[in-house]
Formats: structure tokens, C-alpha cells, sequence
């Protein structure tokens, strides 16, 4: 605190009486005030205005406007509010001294004076004056700062029920405008209750009753209607002041208003544990859910199912029509899995139905969570519903978009009694569905793991294999359908792997393409199918074409085309001889360029074959432009082309469309005589499929070809 008569200290005297007024005067100048005089009440008020003094010292009875006139006066001017007046009573004049106060005064002395006091009575004035000044410039930062913090203070007399808040916490939860007014301030505890929303009441009430039962501190976060209307969430810090006995006698505490702070939490949560896209719970929020589902299956000794969906075509829609269009597919996919789900809950009296059956684990992968199934059975029932609900075409955009999905499910406590067991048999289920073709779905069996974990090591081992010679090639021949001759054969790649045994392209296949191993082994399956062109032709007088199937990297790789023109030339066979087998939505991709790879490549004499045709139909335009000359038409509309119509149709179409073309076309995955019936009656050139033969190995392949030859010239004879 600094000094309070430093030379700046200026006292304003107003007294009307000429000798007290030289004598107080000269007085305080020695003290080290400095001073200014006025002899009546006007006068006063005029050098108060004029100077802005740091105390007054009025006398009480002067002509004209008495002292207490000129106190109020400076009280009620700006900037007098706070300046301390002293007033000067006469002697015993006790009346004086209780108006002086009334009107304002800050002190008083009694004349006559006493100046030794009088100078410690000023000193006191201003240094109380000062504290004063500090009190109140720290209220006015903390008013702000509770301003900011959104934040007031409260008490509450506990036997009264009397509640007091500050002007803050009064704005920011009671005031009707949300703002300065001060109009319904809470007087009582029940007035504040009755604000609280009525869900979160009780809990208020009963968290009071408790602490103060205790007498603990506590917090406590609820709900407010504020006076305007809006809900705010409130953050309650709450303390009690105890008597000399024991006994609580004030509750005082903070509101703050955290509406804000529970928002963004609610926000963030929404982040943490939903995925975007779908607004499906995500992997994080499934697997909180899958524990507790799993404490209460051990509990009360019931089984629960985990199935993972795949979608089968996901990538290829991502691929051709980009990632718009592939959201929006996971978007009504997951709305149609949903709904049908729901459905399969009324149809299994499912009481115990989880809100949330269903979660994006990311990608194209869902999973469902049946908490309560009476027996395996029921999962069959709704992975069969969920396939179902799946086959109706969607609508992204412009475009209808057909997808199948693949389904792994594993049971509790069968295939596993704790989380990462369930979904790992789950996952391998729904692998096995893949590897079988895909559109199905599968429980777990035990003997799948052995193989899924041959498939973790595989990555080690494809490098190897190569080195080591562990691939074959195995040839599955094409027929024409019109004279049922031998065409050709497709080379398919197979492992021979030293402790799990025959490994399938499907399985190893996409390993190599994120390996990189893909190259080296694309070369390796090219120069062999030539050589074994070449050892048919030789060996069996036998001319054969031989396709082979390239993989994207594969194609996109330099010196492709130096390669098989390599290969080709060494092994002395013609160009004619040689086939190459590329997918729809690989070409999809950057077709300027692979118009000039195809251009080269049959610029050599070698045939293209567009592989896996009319599951991305809708870009019929494009292939339009590509220079090839032949198209496969995948399995999967083969498989259905008897039963549903809608298969046939759209193979039906695409024969016609690719003839329109000049592309001779091949049915793969033919399985049986109503479907080879069917391709022949559409115009279909080429079969191919298990009807006839599967992929054989070399030897077998002739063997094979020998005894259908036989086979055919009897029946050639026998219709003659
Ligand atoms: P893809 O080129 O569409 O080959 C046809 C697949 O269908 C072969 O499976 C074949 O065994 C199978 N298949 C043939 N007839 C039938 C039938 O009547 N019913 C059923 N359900 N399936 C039949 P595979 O050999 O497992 O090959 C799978 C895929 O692996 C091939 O599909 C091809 O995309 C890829 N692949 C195979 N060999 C190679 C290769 O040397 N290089 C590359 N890059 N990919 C290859
Ligand atoms: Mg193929
Ligand atoms: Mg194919």
C-alpha cells in the first residue's frame, strides 16, 4: 500500500469559518497534504467537481447548503461515490453524527479538534479507502472471470431453505433475456429445483440429502431449463459450513454452465465410437459391446453368435465408380442389413434384442452380434435373410449395382469362449465362404484353423516357393459349343506347398500382388504355359491354345510385352497359341494407357480375353473401346442362370452385346447339362467348367482329352 499523504494526497476543506479553516489548513500542509478551501456549501461542490480531491472534510453546519446537503451532493456526482468524506460535528452532537452517516459520510471528528488526531483520523480514512479500491477492483476481476468461466457462486442457508446467488450466476441461469436484466432471482432451495429438468431431479435431491447426511463436499453434473428456455448441463461444486456443534449450517458452492464442454464431449464420442459413413458403431464400440455380451452369456449360460459379412464386389464398385459411390453403397447396405435384422428379431421372439446388432469393422466389413440365440440354427436362419436382403440390386446414383456378401460366423461357447478366439473363427469362416466362391456363408470348424494359419506364415514361404519350385500349372479345358471340340485350356497356378499340400491361386494370389512376388511368378506361369504348348504340340501332335491369366500389377508392369514375345519365341510356338486373360474393373482403371498395352499385344498375334465379364457391366461403354477379342462370363451369373431370371437375362444380353462386338464369348463355372443347355440356346461360343473337366495337371489333362475325344466320336456316332 503506498504511503497516504504522499505529496499527492490533495484534501478538499469546506468549512465556513474563517479561523478553523486557516488553522485545519495550515495543519495539514505540515502533515505533507496538500490542500484546497471553500467557505460555504456551493463553493464546495464547485472545487469537489473542479478538483476531484482524495477526501473531503466538511464541515456540518455552514450558511446556505449544510454540510449533509453537500455529502449527498458529492455522493450522488460521478466519481464521488467512493472518495471518503469526513464530516466535523460539534462537540456531544450525536444527532449530527448519525445524520452525517445517513447522508453519506465516511467519518467524522468532533470540533474543537484535536489536529493530532484528526491527522491519524485522515490517515486511517485513505488507507480504508485504498483497501476498498482494492476489494473492489478484485470483485469486478472476479465477476469477470466467472463471466468467462460461465461460471457463479451460490449459498443456502440449510434450515431456512434461503438461497443467494451472485448477480453472475443469476444472469447465466435465471434471467428470462439470457442477459442483463435482474428480474426472478431465486430466493429458495425449491425454486432452483424447479428448474432442474425434471429427469435429472431426483438425482439432484438425493445427492444433496446424502452429502449433507455426511457433511462431504461433492459434484454433481445436471441438467437446467434457464430462463430463456434453453437446456444447459450444469457442473455442481458444492461444500457445507458447519457450526460450533457440528451441524451443517451453509451449503455454498458454484453453478458453471459446461452445455459447451458436454456437447463436444458428446461430439468426440460420436468420433470415438461411430463410423462416419454408415454412422454404424465402430470396431471400438463393438468391442466394448461384444465383452459385455459376453460377460452375460458366461452368466446366465447361454449362446450367442459373431458374424462377419464381406462384401463380395465392394472393391470393384470403389474401383469403377469411385469412392462416392462406394460409401453410398456401405451407406444402404448397412441400412438394408439393419432393417433385416430387426425383422429377424420379431421372427425369432428374439426378447433380449440388442439395439445394436450390427458394426462396421471398417472397409467392406460388417459384423453382427445375435446376444442371444437358442440354438446354431437360428444364426443360419439370419445369415440366409442377410444374403437375401443383399442380392436386390442398389441404386448408387444412376446406376444399379449388384453385390453378394460372404458370411463367417462363430458361436459361443463352441468355437470360442472369449472375444479374439470368436472373431478370429469368424474371420476364418468367412475366408473359407471367399475361397468356395463367395455369396454363402459358413460356421466355424475347427480344421479351418490350421489353414488360416498356413496363411499368416504364407508371406515367408511365397518367396521361397518360387526358388524352390513349388508351383504347377494345371489346365482346364475349353469346349466349343457348337462342335464340342476341345479348344483350349486355361493355365491356373496352383502351390504345392511341403506341409499344407495344394494351396489355391484365390488364397495366395493377392499375397503376391502386395508382395510384389506377383511379377516374377507372372513371368514364371507365361513361359511355362508356352513350354507346355509347345510339349503337347510335340508329344501329341496336339495344337492348343493356352490362356493365361494376368494379374493388375502384373500389368502394369514394364516390359510385359518383351516378355511374352520372349517367352513365345523360345518356346517355338505361334502367337495364336498364346492367350492372355485380363479383369473387367482391372482395365477400368487407366484405360488410355491399357488401350496401348492391348494394342501392343495384339499387335504380336496374341488374343485378349476380358475375364470375369458382366459383374462390372454397367461399364459395357468402355469396353467398347478396348481392343480385345474375347469375353468370359464370370461364374457367378453362370451358377444362378437356371434358377433366376434375372441372371439368364443379363447374360442373355451380354452374349448379344458382346457378338454386337465381334468378341467370341466363353461361359466359365459351367456345372452342369441345364446350364451348358442354356449357354448353347443364347449363342454362347465357348464352355468351360466342371461339366466337363476341372483344372487338371498336365498328364491328366491328356489323358483326359484322349478319353473325351473317344467319348465324343461314340456319341457323334450314335446320333449319326
Ligand atoms: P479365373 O481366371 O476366373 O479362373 C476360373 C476359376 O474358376 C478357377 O479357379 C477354376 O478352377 C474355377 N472353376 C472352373 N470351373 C468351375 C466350375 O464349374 N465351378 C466353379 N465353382 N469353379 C470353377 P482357381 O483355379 O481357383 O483360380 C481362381 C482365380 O485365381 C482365377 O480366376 C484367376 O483370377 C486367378 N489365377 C489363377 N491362376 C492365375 C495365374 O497364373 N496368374 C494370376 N495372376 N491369377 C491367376
Ligand atoms: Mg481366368
Ligand atoms: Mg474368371
Amino acid at each position: 500500500m503506498s504511503d497516504t499523504t504522499s505529496p499527492g494526497t490533495l484534501v478538499l476543506i469546506v468549512e465556513d469559518d474563517v479561523v478553523s479553516r486557516i488553522a485545519v489548513q495550515d495543519y495539514l500542509e505540515e502533515a505533507g497534504f496538500r490542500t484546497a478551501c471553500a467557505e460555504d456549501g456551493d463553493g464546495g461542490l464547485a472545487a469537489f467537481q473542479a478538483l476531484r480531491p482524495d477526501l473531503v472534510l466538511l464541515d456540518v453546519s455552514m450558511p446556505g447548503r449544510n454540510g449533509f446537503d453537500v455529502c449527498r451532493d458529492i455522493r450522488a456526482h460521478p466519481g464521488g461515490q467512493h472518495v471518503p468524506i469526513v464530516m466535523m460535528t460539534g462537540h456531544d452532537d450525536l444527532e449530527s453524527v448519525d445524520r452525517a452517516y445517513d447522508s453519506g459520510a465516511t467519518d467524522f471528528v468532533a470540533k474543537p479538534m484535536n489536529f493530532g488526531l484528526l491527522i491519524h483520523r485522515l490517515r486511517y480514512v485513505l488507507r480504508a479507502k485504498q483497501m476498498a479500491d482494492q476489494l473492489r477492483r478484485s470483485e469486478a476481476s472476479l465477476a469477470q472471470a466467472q463471466r468467462i468461466a460461465r461460471l457463479g457462486s451460490w449459498d443456502l442457508e440449510i434450515e431456512s431453505g434461503r438461497f443467494q446467488c451472485t448477480d453472475e450466476l443469476q444472469r447465466l441461469f435465471f434471467a428470462d433475456d439470457g442477459g442483463a436484466a435482474a428480474p426472478d432471482r431465486p430466493s429458495a432451495l425449491d425454486e432452483v429445483l424447479a428448474q432442474v429438468c425434471e429427469e435429472d431431479r431426483p438425482g439432484v435431491i438425493a445427492r444433496y440429502h446424502e452429502a449433507l447426511a455426511a457433511g462431504e463436499d461433492y459434484d454433481i453434473d445436471f441438467r437446467l431449463r434457464a430462463g430463456d428456455g434453453a437446456t444447459v448441463h450444469v457442473h455442481q461444486e458444492t461444500e457445507f459450513q458447519h457450526g460450533d456443534d457440528g451441524r451443517p449450517l451453509l451449503a455454498f458452492g458454484t453453478f458453471q454452465d459446461v452445455t459447451e464442454a458436454r456437447l463436444s464431449e458428446a461430439r468426440i464420442r460420436e468420433l470415438a465410437f461411430f463410423d462416419p459413413v454408415t454412422g454404424l458403431p465402430n470396431r471400438v464400440f463393438f468391442m466394448e459391446r461384444l465383452s459385455e455380451v459376453l460377460a452375460m452369456a458366461r452368466r446366465n449360460q447361454r449362446c450367442m453368435a459373431l458374424m462377419f459379412v464381406d462384401l463380395d464386389q465392394f472393391k470393384r464398385v470403389n474401383d469403377s465408380w469411385g469412392h462416392h459411390a462406394g460409401d453410398e453403397l456401405l451407406r444402404q447396405v448397412s441400412q438394408r442389413l439393419s432393417e433385416s435384422l430387426r425383422r429377424c428379431d420379431l421372427l425369432m421372439h428374439n426378447s433380449g434384442a440388442d439395439e445394436r446388432p450390427l458394426a462396421r469393422l471398417g472397409g467392406d466389413e460388417f459384423v453382427v452380434l445375435l446376444s442371444e440365440i437358442r440354438r446354431a440354427d437360428d444364426a443360419a436362419i439370419v445369415a440366409r435373410r442377410l444374403l437375401q436382403e443383399l442380392k436386390r440390386p442398389f441404386d448408387i446414383g444412376a446406376t444399379e449395382v449388384y453385390v453378394s456378401g460372404s458370411i463367417g460366423i462363430s458361436t459361443y461357447p463352441d468355437d470360442g469362449l472369449d472375444e479374439e478366439t470368436l472373431l478370429r473363427h469368424a474371420d476364418i469362416a468367412m475366408y473359407r465362404v471367399k475361397e468356395e466362391g463367395r455369396n454363402g456363408f459358413r460356421f466355424f470348424e475347427a480344421d479351418m484353423n490350421s489353414r488360416a494359419i498356413a496363411r499368416l506364415n504364407m508371406e515367408t514361404s511365397l518367396w521361397r516357393a518360387l526358388e524352390r519350385d513349388e508351383f504347377r500349372l494345371h489346365y482346364q479345358p475349353k469346349i466349343d459349343a457348337t462342335t464340342g471340340a476341345v479348344t483350349g485350356a486355361e493355365a491356373l497356378v496352383r502351390w504345392y506347398h511341403p506341409d499344407i499340400g495344394l494351396i489355391s491361386p484365390g488364397e495366395f494370389i493377392p499375397v503376391a500382388e502386395e508382395t510384389g512376388l506377383v511379377a516374377p511368378l507372372g513371368t514364371w506361369v507365361i513361359q511355362q504355359a508356352c513350354r507346355q504348348a509347345a510339349a503337347w504340340q510335340q508329344a501329341c501332335r496336339r495344337s492348343i491354345k493356352i490362356s493365361v491369366n494376368l494379374s493388375a500389377a502384373q500389368f502394369a508392369q514394364d516390359g510385359l510385352i518383351d516378355t511374352i514375345e520372349a517367352a513365345v519365341r523360345t518356346a517355338g510356338i505361334t502367337p495364336g497359341q498364346l492367350q492372355v486373360e485380363l479383369t473387367e474393373s482391372m482395365l477400368m482403371e487407366d484405360v488410355e494407357r491399357h488401350i496401348r498395352a492391348l494394342d501392343a499385344l495384339r499387335a504380336l498375334g496374341i488374343e485378349v480375353a476380358i475375364d470375369d465379364f458382366g459383374t462390372g457391366y454397367s461399364s459395357l461403354a468402355y469396353l467398347r473401346r478396348l481392343p480385345i477379342d474375347c469375353v468370359k462370363i464370370d461364374r457367378d451369373f453362370v451358377r444362378e442362370i437356371t434358377r433366376d431370371r434375372r441372371d439368364a437375362a443379363i447374360v442373355r444380353g451380354a452374349i448379344a452385346l458382346a457378338h454386337s462386338l465381334d468378341l467370341t464369348v466363353v461361359a466359365e463355372g459351367v456345372e452342369d447339362a441345364g446350364q451348358l443347355d442354356m449357354l448353347c440356346r443364347f449363342g454362347c461360343d465357348e464352355i468351360q467348367g466342371y461339366h466337363f473337366s476341372p483344372a487338371l495337371q498336365p498328364d491328366e489333362f491328356i489323358a483326359w482329352w484322349e478319353d473325351y475325344e473317344a467319348r465324343l466320336a461314340l456319341d457323334r456316332r450314335a446320333s449319326a
